[in-house]
């Protein structure tokens, strides 16, 4: 397989497909640059070997061009971080972003307009009327799906060669993030340094572990983290359960949990999962105790109370001092862990100290050589919270492509290039 480091950019040009979906404020400033810096060594690195490059991205969700989606907003941004002036396309597929891509010469680079103006970009067809039949939706899937294949090798006739650092979309098989990659021999292919380290993070983690293992799941939802949950409970040597799916494990086992987030439909499953680590001599680790609030705000009243005897009109909001000690004790006997999801509520600073005390032992545990990985959901705005991001050996920048490729998913994005 053809790396970055191997390739010669001298001379050739570099479609890269980037995850520049940023946030913007109603004035269009952008609150959070992470991704573009993310993708900021692939791209000096093109430039350095006197390539050039076409820069591809998505922005939100429009369901058409839009100018509130636009690319436009980003691009001083982009100029600013590289330290070279990007040329913009008002296009991704007409005669301005062909004849502009054409134009480049070594040391410039172009962004072409939001790839998801073009339905064809996700292959799923758009505006199609509710009442149309079910002959009439798989004609117009079949359609955007023929588009897709179009709007690849338009994207690829721009190019010589395809780069794709946009980890945050692996999970999809996208124009620009898979299907492109067909229109590209195997030597004219690659992932980024961004996509690269994700993977080396990922597969460090659940191919090449050092023991012991130990998954901290924290987060709102059990129905969430079903898939990954049941991937881990055949990887790991301790999973850790934490954050808002604790009351459904207690209620599960008994428990009274006042007025705590639950989901009572699946109680089953709790108790299904907990059999499972029994079988798989899994030690699964559940909080003993909570802190409670007697409402669901930072101001609210609090107590610290057995996790199984909750009294009503009171809600687990974070784990207890007990747990947070259990938790630390397992989390810092480990050479490997991940870390996805916080032990409650921790936009409320009153019920932050949970997964502060998990973040500060997962600090301890990879000072002493644990491989710390970080990411999916709201971990990474923990981490960020507590200041304690570069004390993690990787945090990751993937949402839902970190949790599939968790889940022992295969990414579309990533099999393109792989094979
Ligand atoms: P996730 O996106 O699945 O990682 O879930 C993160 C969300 O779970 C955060 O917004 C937390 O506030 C929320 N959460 C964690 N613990 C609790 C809890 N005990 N009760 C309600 N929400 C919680």
């Amino acid at each position: 397989m053809q790396t970055l480091d191997n390739f010669n950019f001298k001379g050739q040009k570099a479609f890269v497909r980037v995850d520049f979906n940023v946030p913007l404020d109603e004035k269009f400033n952008i609150t959070d640059d992470t991704r573009i810096r993310a993708a900021i060594p692939t791209l000096k690195k093109i430039l350095a070997d006197g390539g050039s490059i076409i820069l591809g991205s998505h922005l939100g969700r429009p369901k058409g061009v839009d100018g509130k989606y636009s690319l436009q907003h980003i691009l001083p941004r982009i100029s600013e971080l590289l330290g070279v002036k990007v040329e913009f396309a008002n296009d991704s597929l007409g005669k301005e972003a062909a004849e502009k891509s054409a134009a480049l010469q070594p040391g410039q680079v172009l962004l072409l307009e939001n790839l998801r103006f073009y339905a064809a970009e996700e292959g799923k067809p758009r505006g199609l009327a509710d009442d149309a039949s079910d002959e009439e939706k798989a004609a117009a899937k079949k359609a955007e799906k023929a588009n897709q294949k179009e709007m690849a090798k338009q994207l690829a006739s721009y190019a010589t060669v395809y780069v794709n650092d946009a980890f945050g979309t692996a999970h999809r098989a996208h124009a620009s993030t898979a299907i492109i990659a067909d229109y590209f021999d195997a030597g004219h292919k690659t992932f980024g340094y961004l996509m690269q380290n994700e993977i080396d993070a990922v597969e460090k983690v659940l191919k090449d572990t050092a023991r012991p293992f130990t998954a901290i799941m924290g987060g709102s939802k059990v129905s969430s983290k079903i898939d990954i949950i049941e991937n881990l409970l055949t990887k790991v040597d301790n999973l850790i359960i934490a954050g808002g799916m604790t009351y459904t494990f207690a209620k599960a086992l008994g428990g009274k949990i006042g007025d705590s987030i639950c989901e009572d439909d699946k109680l089953d499953l709790a108790l299904s999962l907990i059999r499972k680590a029994k079988d798989s001599k899994v030690n699964l680790v559940l909080a003993v105790d909570a802190k409670a609030a007697d409402a669901f705000s930072n101001d609210a009243n609090t107590q610290f109370v057995p996790v199984d005897k909750i009294p009503d009109g009171w809600e687990g909001m974070d784990i207890g001092p007990e747990t947070e000690k259990l938790f630390a004790k397992v989390i810092e006997s480990s050479k490997t862990i991940l870390w996805n999801g916080p032990t409650g509520v921790f936009e409320f600073d009153n019920f932050a100290g949970g997964s502060a005390a998990v973040g500060a032992a997962i600090v301890r545990a990879t000072e002493n050589g644990a491989f710390s990985l970080v990411g999916g959901g709201d971990s990474v705005a923990c981490v960020n919270k507590f200041g304690i991001a570069d004390k993690m050996s990787y945090v990751s920048t993937g949402g839902g492509a970190l949790l599939e490729f968790i889940e022992g998913k295969e990414l579309p994005g990533i099999k393109a290039i792989r094979g």
